[in-house]
């Protein structure tokens, strides 16, 4: 499939041959879960695939130290690619929030498919998540968020959210189309924002309306950060 991965290699050099061995270890363990059953296009459901999947947990890790013995939240984290990504590269708890049960349940048999005891899965609407008290409980957040093709203006919502539950990072991916806005919102709520890969996402034909075998869009690997 075809993404700019060359790119991650550009920018951040993997540090070992073991980390280089641990990159296809993962993906192939991602490679493995299974996706949504029947994909829900108003909730925009497109799985992260297991090679971009694994290569922006691994950057998050290797380059920057966000994962390992972090609590991580995975916004829309659908059938839990990410979640479980993220737990097999050391999250002490990693915990998944989605709106659709069905995606949720998949989530759940690849969670223990897996055998891991360190993710939970919270169903709700991400945009009604509130805190109790103003401490943002997650160190990391990670997401793969509805881009807004359905409903216009949930990236940026999710976004919203997501700098809500951490006072440390937030990694997202957001459609390249729309980086001027998105850097906008950035600036607007006080946020560093990097662009760390441009990716190209190869969706496949997974909807009826699609015509194509698969359509390529560019997408934006962003880390977004208070300091
Ligand atoms: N993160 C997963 C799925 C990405 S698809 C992966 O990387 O593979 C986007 C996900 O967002 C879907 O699972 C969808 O059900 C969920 N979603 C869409 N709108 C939502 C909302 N308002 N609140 C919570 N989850 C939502």
């Amino acid at each position: 499939m075809g993404i700019i991965y060359s790119q991650f290699c550009l920018d951040f050099q993997i540090p070992s041959e073991m980390a280089r061995l641990k990159l296809r270890e993962l993906e192939q363990y991602l490679g493995e879960l299974e996706g949504f059953q029947e994909p829900k296009v108003k909730l925009e459901q497109y799985e992260t695939r297991p090679h971009i999947a694994a290569c922006m947990l691994h950057t998050i890790e290797a380059s920057f130290g966000d994962l390992d013995g972090k609590l991580v939240a995975d916004l829309g984290c659908g059938t839990g690619r990410l979640s479980i990504g993220a737990a097999l590269l050391g999250a002490q708890l990693v915990v998944g929030f989605d709106v659709d049960a069905d995606a949720l349940n998949v989530c759940k048999e690849n969670i223990a498919e897996m055998e891991l005891d360190n993710i939970d899965t919270i169903l709700c609407d991400v945009r009604e998540i509130t805190l109790r008290d103003k401490q943002a409980p997650f160190d990391t957040v990670i997401m793969n968020p509805p881009f807004g093709t359905s409903s216009k203006g949930i990236d940026m919502e999710f976004l919203r959210v997501a700098l809500s539950l951490t006072r440390g990072p937030v990694y997202s991916l957001n459609k390249s189309t729309t980086r001027k806005h998105v850097l906008k919102k950035a600036q607007q709520y006080g946020v560093k924002a990097q662009v760390i890969a441009q990716l190209r996402f190869d969706l496949p034909a997974t909807y009826k309306f699609h015509k194509k075998d698969s359509v390529d869009i560019e997408v934006d690997f962003i880390r977004f950060c208070n300091n």
